[in-house]
């Protein structure tokens, strides 16, 4: 297990990785196509240098559909096609060892875990850490160690790379001047990046509409919530979810969060009896990131989310009063 003391420069990372005979890289569990665009971005450039490298994500392996918009997706492979133990495993875009489910068990069986993260509640999980909770991406990152290591960013490599710009930062809107200069220069390799985006956060099945009408119609706005700054919050049940892949709820948030009279929005999101995974999203005022942590999660200031059991009203319960 390694600390903070175990935080490497952008050039050291670059130096471990191209001194590594093989690699593996880990994304996290329903992966995003910030942990995605981040891992395929690497192990492309790895790929093209000739080092063996492999990608995985954990249980249940598939891939959201928007993600099959990515390049070299044959590089990635499912868990059981994974060396027991690898000489270094990259772990990009998650913040603790549990977002890697049941593959948590390659950081102990590698000879060195690097982890390439951009969460505030990075637990310094590995053995060496690059991590910079002031980038927007974790594929922000992966090109500082793209360039590090003086690869070409083709238009392959800035398809994975824009893929995980844009989506973390909703489509660019909160984006910093970084992550807007980063933008432009993968733009100019003559990627399509309006088609990208339009796949990737607008592109829904029909069978979204209804699932949205059913959960959206069920929200309520709590004013006195967060500390009378206001809490609006639904849940998606098991029975809204029929014919909608578990990928297309994810951006329900985005929705609830729209409301003018709350702070904060949270979703509550089924994943069986009494079991819920939790997102929740502010404006700014309140560090959802610090609230996630006491629940047992973890995320970004104003994006994270954790996971509990209970009834609905005992996890709403539980939130309440930690948000205040
Ligand atoms: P989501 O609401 O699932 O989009 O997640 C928002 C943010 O919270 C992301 O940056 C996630 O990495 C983080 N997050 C969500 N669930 C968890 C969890 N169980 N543990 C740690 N971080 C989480
Ligand atoms: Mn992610
Ligand atoms: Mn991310």
């Amino acid at each position: 297990m390694g600390d903070q003391h175990s935080t490497v420069s952008v050039e050291e990372t670059a130096a471990k990785i191209q001194a590594a005979a093989a690699v593996t890289v880990l994304c996290h569990v329903h992966p995003d196509a910030d942990t995605m665009g981040s891992a395929l971005a690497l192990a492309i450039a790895l790929h093209r240098a000739g080092t063996p490298v492999q990608v995985s994500f954990p249980e249940p392996h598939e891939l959201p559909r928007s993600l099959e918009l990515l390049p070299r997706r044959d590089l990635v492979v499912p868990p059981a096609a994974l060396p027991d133990a690898a000489e270094l495993l990259v772990v990009v875009d998650c913040s603790s060892a549990d977002r890697l489910a049941g593959l948590s068990g390659q950081i102990a069986a590698s000879d060195t875990t690097l982890v390439i993260d951009h969460h505030r509640t990075n637990t310094f999980f590995g053995d060496l850490h690059y991590v910079d909770a002031d980038a927007q991406s974790t594929t922000v990152l992966i090109t500082r160690v793209l360039d590090a290591l003086g690869v070409e960013i083709d238009a392959d490599i800035a398809t994975c790379l824009y893929a995980g710009l844009v989506t973390d930062t909703g489509g660019l809107r909160w984006a910093n001047p970084e992550s807007l200069l980063l933008a432009a220069r993968l733009l100019g390799t003559g990627i399509n990046g309006a088609e990208l985006l339009r796949g990737l956060m607008d592109t829904h099945p029909f069978a979204w509409l209804p699932m949205l009408g059913a959960v959206l119609g069920r929200a309520e706005l709590e004013p006195a919530a967060a500390c009378g700054l206001g809490l609006v919050h639904t849940v998606v049940l098991h029975t809204d979810v029929a014919g909608v892949a578990w990928e297309e709820i994810e951006s329900v948030v985005d929705i609830v969060r729209t409301s003018a009279e709350a702070e904060v929005a949270v979703v509550l999101k089924e994943q069986g009896e009494q079991r819920w995974t939790v997102s929740m999203r502010s404006k700014g005022l309140i560090n959802v990131a610090e609230v996630a942590l006491k629940l047992g999660g973890g995320g970004h200031a104003a994006a994270a989310g954790y996971s509990a059991t209970g009834t609905r009203d005992d996890v709403l319960a539980a939130l309440r009063s930690v948000l205040g």
